[in-house]
C-alpha cells in the first residue's frame, strides 16, 4: 500500500473523485465516494468487521465485500462502477443524494417489527405485533443527547394506548379510550454489520446538536456493539466525510483525494447527513 507518511502517523490512500473504467466515465460519484471511503478505512483496520461482512448473505454485502477488495488493490474506479451497478438504471453520473446510490442499499438490509402490549388488561388491543418493515428510522419529536438515545427510542418505546377499553359492564362505556401506558418493543428480524443512521433531519430540526454527534462513539443495540465509522457531510452539492484512522478523525474530500486535518470551519460551512457505524461485537 503506498502511505503518505504525516508526522509519525500513516495515512492511507483514498480514493478520488470521479473515475474511468473501460472507457465508462465517472462522473458526480461524492453520492458514493464518502460512504465507500467510510467504510473502507474500517473495514481495513477491523479484522471482525471483515469477517461479518464476507459473511453476510445478502447482494449488498457481497458487492460491498467486492468493492473493498478492489479497493484495497487501489482498484477505485472499477470499484466505484461495481458498487454504482446494485443501482437500478444507473449512468455513469452518479448526480443525486448520497441516500439513493450509498445509503438505501445498506439501509434495507435491517427489517424489523414491533411488539406493542398495553398494560391494562381489559385493553381490547392488550397485544399487538406490528407487520415487518425495512430500514432504520429512527424517529423522534423530542431533544436527544445522543445517537445511542435515538437507536434506544428505535428499540423500545411507551406511548398512551388509543384503544377502546373492552371490559364496560352494561357497555356504558364502550368507546372510551383506554389511554394506559402501552409498551413498544422493537423485535429485529434481521440485521447487518453496517448500521446508517440518517442524523439530517434531527440537526436540522435542532433536536441533536451538531456537537454531539460524536457522543455516541459506539452504539449497542441488543448484544450487538457497533463503531462509529465516519460521519457524511452536505455543502451546496458536494458531499464530503468525517472519517477515522486509529480513532485520529480526518477530513476527506473527494476533489482532493487524500484524507486532511478537519477544516476549522467544517461545522460552519458543512451539514452532518449520515453518520456510518460498523459492527465489532
Ligand atoms: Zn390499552
Amino acid at each position: 500500500m503506498t502511505n503518505t507518511d504525516k508526522k509519525d502517523k500513516i495515512i492511507p490512500q483514498v480514493m478520488k473523485w470521479g473515475g474511468c473504467w473501460k472507457h465508462i466515465n465517472l462522473t458526480n460519484t461524492c453520492t458514493i465516494d464518502n460512504g465507500l471511503t467510510i467504510l473502507h478505512l474500517f473495514y481495513i483496520e477491523n479484522e471482525q468487521f471483515r469477517y461479518l461482512i464476507s459473511s453476510h448473505q445478502s447482494e449488498a454485502l457481497n458487492t460491498l465485500s467486492t468493492v473493498m477488495t478492489l479497493m484495497s488493490e487501489h482498484n477505485y474506479d472499477q470499484a466505484k462502477l461495481v458498487w454504482a451497478k446494485l443501482s437500478p438504471n444507473v449512468s455513469s453520473n452518479l448526480f443525486g443524494d448520497e441516500a439513493d446510490f450509498m445509503m438505501s442499499h445498506l439501509d434495507k438490509l435491517w427489517k424489523s417489527k414491533i411488539i406493542s402490549t398495553c398494560t391494562r388488561p381489559s385493553c381490547s388491543d392488550s397485544f399487538i405485533e406490528y407487520r415487518e418493515e425495512y430500514g432504520f428510522r429512527a424517529q423522534t419529536a423530542d431533544s436527544i443527547d445522543d445517537i445511542q438515545q435515538l437507536v434506544d427510542k428505535w428499540m423500545h418505546k411507551t406511548v398512551s394506548c388509543a384503544s377502546c377499553v373492552s371490559d364496560t359492564e352494561d357497555n356504558q362505556g364502550i368507546g372510551e379510550v383506554c389511554n394506559s401506558v402501552r409498551k413498544e418493543r422493537r423485535q429485529i428480524v434481521e440485521k447487518s454489520p453496517v448500521l446508517v443512521v440518517r442524523v439530517y433531519e434531527h440537526v436540522l430540526h435542532d433536536r441533536l446538536l451538531p456537537g454531539n454527534l460524536m457522543r455516541s462513539k459506539q452504539i449497542k443495540i441488543n448484544d450487538d456493539v457497533f463503531k462509529l465509522a465516519g460521519i457524511t457531510m452536505y455543502k451546496e452539492g458536494h458531499f464530503c466525510a468525517i472519517v477515522f484512522v486509529d480513532g485520529v478523525m480526518y477530513w476527506y474530500d473527494g476533489l482532493v483525494g487524500k484524507l486532511s486535518c478537519l477544516p476549522s470551519d467544517y461545522s460552519s460551512l458543512y451539514f452532518p447527513t449520515h453518520a456510518i457505524f460498523c459492527q465489532i461485537k
